[in-house]
């Protein structure tokens, strides 16, 4: 009795003192039974090793009851600063629990630990509460190791609608190094592949994710990592499948999880190393194209029938391949500078993004080719393709600024001479391309820039790459083609989409509005018989093909349906072009302004809108007309009716 009584003293917070004794108090519900229950805690199952601010912890274990009566009693998850329990330990949680007579319960406790928990080593302890509970000093559980409390986990999510998957809370890249070293022949990365990254936490950060590999529908994954270094120690990591799903029977993005010893204060810059081997990932998207990291083959003498030789990679990102090869922040918001470093044999090259620093010979039979790219750069824009190319590097002028813009040009070695004549006349134009484009937007946004020519079957489309716009062989044999329309595309794109970069996948038609209307304009200026930008606005609009009940800013939520040519491509430089046609002269205001405001950042739909309502000059009810055009041609799933003609002069 005495020895119960002083435990109690020790043990109890005052208040459950106070219950058990109104408890003692109270009548028992029920005809009074003989005997008493004792419950006690027999198990407590060993908690995680780090547990963050701000999230659920699940403790688990057995209560048992040694009395002759059924009993009840409430179980109390604490943590504890010492092994003792005692006043002023964190509250987890709480349950209730009923045990019969003789008998064990398994108990479970969804606690959650508070933002407020001071980061620390903590015992868990549950306790029984109550007038069933066990009068003696077993009336308390503690568990067999001690836990880490750290600052909160970072956000798996940046929320995007069509890929909720990628992107990571709690961090802002700021620079990547990437350090590939390849073997064509077994398309793997070697010993020595890493990439370093040097980040700020946005948040005090107990773990945080990074957007790295994926899984194939089969469920095989690709490339293993082998070591995770925070600042300089090694870092807990695992790897996880993001969720939810992605559509389309493609590949399932994944996430490297990476714990380090120690939190990181919001405010502090802190560097990631991840080394890793294996395979890189061709990524298959919920649209059935690839992307990432592509094996890059043809058909010899692009021939059918023919063998197929494989000669190095077409490395290309949008919108998520790029975590098929190094693990980033993998969203369009969170852009960087970069390092690119790429070993490979003697007798390949391989391209980054920027300017190249040096190609070193490590006198192996292999050369490290090192780019630098000191613009920020969103990760769909970046590469690393390398093969067998007939390599040069020139420059253009850039006649507004006088500036010198060296051009680095691959174009692939298997080019029959026919290919190779073609392709280097219309990369010939890209002097005049890059001036007739300055004009209108400004000056060129980047330092350098080119164009990769590859012989790669299997990809149907050319990307705007930053600095290095690539462009694939097409669907059958692989033969490496750049046709004129395509390039001034895709040079266009560094003013729009590269430099000024959509902020959600959702705003892709910002991207490829520009970029088609940029191929209007340039068509019909280079070409007196082709249709201005006017007419093909009226013919579009006339074409009873097109279907217009697809919201060019929402894409009917499916991620399949990002490169649908009339609602992104068409649909969206028509929004451009009669937005011309209504303020003539201020329509180059607004470009500009675009990237005057924008530029090396992100910029959402709206913030386009409002731009283009606040340079329009217009004014009262024409104004009120312009903010409806923009809200019938962005975000409705209908025909608009409201045309330039509408408009007062
Ligand atoms: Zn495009």
């Amino acid at each position: 009795m005495a020895r119960s009584g002083l435990v109690r003293r020790s043990l109890v917070a005052g208040v459950a003192l106070v219950i058990g004794m109104a408890l003692l108090v109270a009548p028992a519900s029920g005809a009074p039974k003989k005997g008493k229950a004792n419950l006690r805690v027999t198990a407590l199952t060993a908690p995680p090793e780090v547990l963050f601010q701000a999230s659920g912890v699940r403790v688990r274990g057995k209560v048992a009851n040694r009395g002759k009566r059924a009993g009840r009693a409430k179980l109390v998850a604490t943590l504890n600063s010492s092994k003792r329990p005692r006043p002023g330990a964190v509250r987890l949680g709480t349950t209730r629990v009923r045990v019969p007579a003789k008998r064990k319960r398994n108990f479970r406790i969804d606690a959650n630990v508070r933002r407020s928990v001071t980061p620390g080593r903590y015992w868990l302890v549950v306790c029984v509460k109550g007038r069933g509970g066990n009068k003696g000093p077993r009336k308390c559980k503690l568990a067999k190791r001690a836990v880490r409390v750290t600052f909160p986990a970072g956000s798996r999510s940046l929320g995007d609608e069509l890929f909720p998957q990628i992107g990571n809370g709690g961090s802002d890249a700021k620079h990547y190094t990437l350090s590939l070293v390849y073997d064509p022949d077994q398309n793997a990365f070697e010993e020595g592949t890493e990439t370093e990254l040097v980040a700020e936490a946005t948040q005090d950060l107990g773990r945080f994710s990074l957007d790295f590999d994926v899984q194939d529908p089969d469920g095989a994954r690709s490339l293993e990592v082998t070591e995770v270094l925070v600042d300089g120690q090694p870092a807990e990591f695992s790897r996880t499948v993001a969720r939810p799903p992605l559509p389309g029977g493609g590949s399932q993005p994944m996430k490297l999880v990476v714990t380090p010893r120690e939190g990181i204060p919001s405010g502090e810059e802190f560097t990631v190393l991840v080394r890793y081997e294996g395979t890189p990932a061709e990524v298959i998207d919920p649209d059935g194209s690839s992307e990432g990291w592509i094996r890059a083959c043809y058909l010899e003498d692009f021939t059918p029938g023919n063998p197929e030789v494989c000669d190095g990679a077409f490395v290309v990102g949008e919108p998520i391949g790029a975590q098929g090869w190094f693990p980033s922040n993998n969203f369009p918001t969170d852009k960087a500078t970069f390092d690119t470093n790429i070993t490979v044999p003697d007798d390949r090259e391989a391209f980054g993004v920027g300017e190249l620093v040096e190609v070193l010979d490590n006198g192996d039979g292999t050369s490290t080719w090192r780019w630098s790219e000191d613009d920020p750069t969103a990760t769909y824009l970046t590469t690393a393709t390398n093969g067998d190319f007939i390599f040069s590097e020139e420059s253009i002028t850039e006649e507004g600024t006088m500036r010198e813009l060296p051009q680095y040009v691959g174009i692939d070695a298997a080019a029959t001479p026919g290919q190779l004549d073609t392709i280097t006349t219309n990369l010939g134009r890209t002097e005049e391309m890059v001036n007739f484009l300055a004009e209108l937007y400004g000056p060129y946004p980047f330092d350098s820039g080119g164009a990769v020519a590859d012989a790669a079957r299997g990809v149907g489309y050319a990307l705007e790459v930053q600095t290095k716009p690539h462009y694939s062989g097409g669907f059958s044999a692989g033969a490496p083609s750049v046709n004129q329309g395509t390039l001034l595309h895709e040079i266009a794109h560094q003013w729009f989409g590269n430099a000024v970069t959509l902020a959600n996948w959702n705003d892709i038609w910002f991207n490829e509005g520009w970029a088609e209307w940029s191929t209007w304009s340039w068509e019909s200026n280079d070409d007196p018989s082709a249709p201005t930008p006017a007419e093909r606005f009226q013919e579009e609009y006339d074409n009873p093909d097109n279907d217009w009940s697809i919201v060019p800013t929402e894409l009917d939520n499916d991620p399949a349906n990002l490169f649908e040519h009339f609602p992104t491509y068409v649909r969206g430089a028509m929004t451009l072009e009669g937005y011309r046609q209504i303020v003539g002269e201020q329509f180059v205001v607004f470009a500009r302004e675009l990237q005057n405001r924008f530029a090396y950042g992100n910029v959402t739909t709206e913030q386009v809108v409002d731009l283009a309502v606040e340079v329009s000059s217009l004014s009262g009810e024409d104004r009120e007309l312009l903010e409806q055009y923009f809200q019938q041609w962005l975000y409705e799933g209908e025909k608009p009716t409201i045309l330039p003609d509408d408009f007062n002069d």
